[in-house]
């Protein structure tokens, strides 16, 4: 999880510093910054006030980071202290002391001003780190500090080149190393690391040392041993920052860092003291270097790891998208083409031939819209869609999305109250657009609001603004979805097994047009079954009676794409392949039929009827159900051959249907096939699972099935 510094800021500043343990922590953190002080002093040859190791810089850094700017009078008293020690006036002591503590808010505010992250799992982290940090703000320090010692005549004026630029390099180099390993592990991410991982770490720990004690140890210690030191450890933070991440590449260089610093103290009394300090001065600069080298290349690791992981969620959800529309495409595409096998049968009746007609054009219809929809999508996201705006009367826009959504109102048995304003309202709007968007919002109320529900559409508006509620007494929206809808698929409910259609890209057209209007969506629920209210609102004008094209450049219709459907051939999978083949056991008992008795559960009426007719075509006799009560009562009486059950029933679902329908005595014998517009592998499991004998995806092919149920041997039921 990445913890802006702001957002850390803010939490702790309430809690953690505002009373009484507040004032330990400062104490504590004084305390701290005095000892490392203390130790870096202790390595000072040139200065005994100037050290080029210099790690309270990094815990300043992090203590204003992560505990806020209140945390600032532990560095200056933990400096002030450490100071005043080294021989020093109070003066140039307390000088010395605010540099140091402004150095760390300096560096603090610029972080935070770029976006930092305290977890430097991004590059960008890391380079405002080198920057902004070790390289800038440690400038504040080095330039009060030197010139403090040298207004005290602590130090003559003709060493500050030397003591300003060790006095930088101590804090670059303290900034870097310290705050990066303070940092990362006091990040919040949860340390995961597997077994194999901690085994690995620890190899790699033991081979830095016992390569660092070897070409360090006294016995083999030479004048260049810290020279080749260098050389070694390069590889081991390289793996660090490979396999282990900010905090494993961190803790790699630390370690590294205190033994060649330990190193080269090895030296003091044996080598001159100019000569340690050089060596010191040099190692800081390449340990800046090698830093910087490792954070980089263990957050371009992380980087890498954070776009994979991304990739491997999209790809999930093109997945997830692509069953969904295969779906949503195959269920209209079932009713037209069993429609369309009953309109070549020579005996069909003139009522027949007109029904199937009309269901070939209105399933077509929608499978028309669910295209549109989806270029619709991808248009408006590409930003290619231009409207045709002109004058248009918001009640003749209504008026068009009602007649579009009016069959399905009527369907459901809805009661739609529409309430206009008295005067006409007029819109600069495209006069399609608009329709569409009262007509989703409408077509919505119409499918999550159970049969007999209520819809209104209500309508108010001042001088310069119009809105539009539309509201019903349908299934609602939990608080936590409200937010969520307007994404394109999102869906609340997105199981296998819901019963209502969609692609989940409605409400986010409804979204992008509006917003193309200028105007805004809204939508208010008391929650789940408490009902939903969209509010639309758009600027209204002032009608003069001339129609005002201002563009006409919206994509013409013929854009969409001309080729023929093409027709998905369902293949047969079968799940239980034995059952297809004689069952010899009862085979003795039983003859083949060559008319079975079919029962079709399917709560989509239309693709129900049109499928029984096909099977009649084939000569069965065919019952259907809508639901899973009717379903086990039509099965017990009619004692059907082949049960073809359709998986997203209503309340119980057609796996558990599936379940109880075979727990039936008189259905042992029965045939139990999934049809389903669900056509994956994991659906195949599934229906498997659940008993079933096949799994067709619809729209099932005739010659398939009767290929399929002419090859079964199905024992003969009693009647
Ligand atoms: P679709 O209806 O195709 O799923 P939409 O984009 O139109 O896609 O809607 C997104 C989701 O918002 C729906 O799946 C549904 O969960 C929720 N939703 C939309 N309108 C309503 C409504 N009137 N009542 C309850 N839920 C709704």
């Amino acid at each position: 999880m990445r913890v802006p510094v702001l957002q850390s800021m803010s939490a702790k500043r309430g809690g953690l510093l505002s009373s009484a343990p507040n004032l330990l922590c400062i104490l504590g953190l004084a305390a701290v910054y005095f000892c490392t002080a203390k130790l870096g002093l202790a390595m000072a040859f040139d200065a005994a006030q100037v050290t080029v190791v210099w790690p309270p810089t990094g815990i300043a850094l992090t203590a204003i980071l992560l505990l806020g700017y209140r945390a600032w009078p532990g560095i200056l008293l933990g400096a002030f202290l450490a100071n005043v020690t080294t021989h020093e006036p109070i003066t140039t002591a307390l000088g010395i002391g605010l540099g140091n503590t402004l150095e760390a808010v300096a560096g603090a505010w610029l972080l935070q001003r770029a976006g930092f992250d305290t977890s430097l799992r991004r590059v960008r982290d890391v380079l405002c780190l080198f920057i902004y940090s070790a390289l800038l703000s440690t400038m504040v320090s080095a330039t009060i500090g030197v010139t403090s010692l040298c207004l005290g005549y602590v130090q003559p004026w003709d060493l500050y080149g030397k003591l300003w630029w060790e006095w930088w390099l101590g804090d670059a180099t303290g900034s870097l190393m310290c705050a990066s390993l303070l940092l990362v592990w006091c990040s919040g991410r949860t340390f995961n690391w597997s077994a194999a991982q901690i085994k690995e770490a620890s190899i790699l720990m033991a081979g830095l040392i016992l390569v660092s004690v070897a070409i360090l140890s006294p016995l083999l210690n030479t004048e260049n041993s810290v020279m080749t030191y260098k050389f070694i450890i390069f590889p081991f933070i390289v793996w660090a920052a490979l396999r282990f991440g900010q905090r494993g590449t961190t803790a790699t260089i630390i370690v590294a860092s205190a033994i060649a610093i330990g190193g080269i103290l090895q030296h003091v009394g044996v080598s001159s003291i100019a000569l340690v300090n050089h060596d010191l001065v040099v190692l800081q600069f390449f340990m800046i270097i090698m830093t910087a080298t490792g954070l980089l290349l263990a957050a371009a690791v992380a980087e890498r790891e954070e776009i994979a992981k991304e990739l491997r969620i999209a790809n999930h959800r093109k997945d997830n998208f692509l069953a969904l529309l295969s779906h949503e495409l195959r269920n209209p595409l079932a009713p037209i083409i069993s429609a369309a096998h009953t309109l070549q049968l020579p005996t069909i009746g003139a009522e027949r031939r007109r029904e199937a007609q009309d269901i070939i054009i209105r399933h077509a219809d929608h499978m028309t819209h669910l295209v549109d929809d989806l270029l619709d999508v991808s248009r408006i996201s590409h930003g290619k869609i231009e409207l045709r705006k002109q004058h248009v009367s918001l009640a003749k826009a209504i008026a068009d999305a009602v007649e579009t959504v009016k069959p399905s109102i009527d369907a459901h048995g809805h009661t739609l109250t529409l309430q206009l304003p008295p005067k006409p309202i007029w819109l600069n709007a495209d006069p399609t657009r608009i329709a569409q968007i009262f007509a989703n919002l409408l077509g919505n109320a119409t499918k999550y609001t159970p049969p007999g529900g209520q819809i209104w559409l209500g309508t108010e508006a001042d001088e310069n603004t119009v809105t539009v509620r539309v509201r019903d007494t349908g299934i609602g929206i939990a608080k936590n979805m409200v937010n969520l809808i307007f994404e394109p698929f999102m869906q609340v409910d997105s199981s296998i097994e819901r019963s209502h259609g969609g692609l989940g890209i409605g409400l986010a057209l409804v979204r992008k047009l509006v917003g193309l209007h200028e105007g805004s969506v809204q939508v208010i629920s008391e929650g789940v079954g408490r009902g939903s209210e969209f509010i639309i609102r758009l600027p209204r004008i002032l009608h003069d009676d001339s129609v005002k094209i201002i563009s006409e450049t919206a994509p013409p219709k013929s854009e969409l794409p001309t080729k023929k459907p093409q027709v998905i051939r369902p293949e047969i999978q079968v799940v239980r392949p034995e059952i297809s083949a004689p069952v010899a056991p009862i085979a003795q008992n039983n003859t083949t039929k060559s008319s079975l008795r079919v029962l079709v559960v399917d709560d989509n009426e239309i693709l129900a009827k049109t499928f029984s007719w096909m099977l009649e075509i084939l000569g069965h006799e065919v019952r259907f159900a809508h639901d899973a009560e009717t379903a086990l009562a039509t099965a017990l009486e009619f004692l059907p051959d082949v049960l073809m059950l359709d998986i997203g029933l209503p309340k119980v679902n057609g796996y558990e249907l599936c379940q109880t329908l075979r727990a039936q005595p008189a259905l042992k014998h029965s045939l139990f096939i999934a049809q389903t517009g669900w056509g994956q592998s994991e659906h195949r499991a599934r229906s498997k699972a659940a008993g079933f004998d096949y799994h067709l995806v619809k729209p099932v092919d005739i010659s398939v099935l009767e290929q399929l149920f002419s090859s079964l041997h199905i024992p003969k039921t009693p009647t």
